[in-house]
């Protein structure tokens, strides 16, 4: 897949009973995207996709899978 934030190449980790998407791309880390933010985010331009992953990651704790929620978008 492609990652929806860069659009570099990157891998789908979302387990079968996850809500959403789980990404790992070498550029932007692994993030999640829930399933009610993903179609905003896809249509924001890049500049805005990286804030709202920027965003993301400054309110996640060390270690924890950052996750862009509607609310960062
Ligand atoms: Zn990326």
């Amino acid at each position: 897949m492609n990652c929806p934030i860069c659009g570099a190449e990157a891998t789908n980790a979302t387990p079968g009973n996850f809500d959403g998407l789980i990404v790992e791309c070498k550029h932007c880390g692994e993030y999640e995207i829930p399933d009610d933010a993903l179609n905003s985010l896809i249509r924001l331009d890049f500049d805005a996709r990286k804030a709202a992953l920027d965003k993301a990651k400054s309110q996640t704790r060390a270690g924890a899978r950052a996750s862009i929620v509607r609310a960062y978008l």
